[in-house]
């Protein structure tokens, strides 16, 4: 079950502690796309999280890698923040992780950041990344998520993590 099991759980993208996970050795960060940085649907990057991305960009390289097909509103967004993406990943499947040829890179210096316990974190795990969980910005989601989201609950409930119980 650690396969699902976060290494951080935190509320969302502004509540993590990006100056400890420089101090842990991370140099790459990896993050969702879908309900991490935008709501469901709702193709609009806010100002906080641009400026998010322009600190954080001083010491992390950084990505997108999604699960996503909808490219034109992928693409618009990562432009924005000015990050490469990856789309139609397939997470928790390596493939998209491995699109972004990181192998000059220690696969613990990586840190992914996402909503999803069994596409972000098993994807992450899976790589040996530092995983990274955090709530999603909004409860409106697709049916095949919300079905994740049942099998999701199960595990964080077997493996006592409280949702809203954050942890480094
Ligand atoms: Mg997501």
């Amino acid at each position: 079950m650690s396969m699902f099991i976060p290494d951080m759980y935190k509320k969302n993208i502004f509540s993590i502690n990006y100056k400890k996970l420089k101090e842990k050795g991370i140099k790459v960060l990896i993050f969702d796309f879908d309900n991490t940085l935008i709501e469901k649907g709702n193709y609009i990057v806010n100002d906080k999280t641009i400026k998010l991305f322009k600190d954080i960009k001083k010491s992390f390289n950084i990505y997108i890698v999604s699960n996503s097909i909808h490219e034109s509103k992928l693409r618009k967004v990562c432009e924005k923040l000015a990050v490469p993406y990856i789309k139609g990943s397939s997470k928790p499947f390596k493939r998209g992780f491995k699109k972004l040829n990181l192998k000059d890179i220690k696969d613990r210096q990586i840190a992914m950041i996402g909503d999803q316990v069994l596409t972000d974190v098993l994807g992450s795990k899976r790589m040996n990344y530092f995983s990274i969980l955090v709530d999603p910005i909004n409860n409106d989601e697709w049916i095949a998520t919300r079905f994740n989201r049942v099998i999701e609950n199960i595990i964080l409930k077997e493996n006592k993590i409280k949702r809203g119980r954050y942890y480094d």
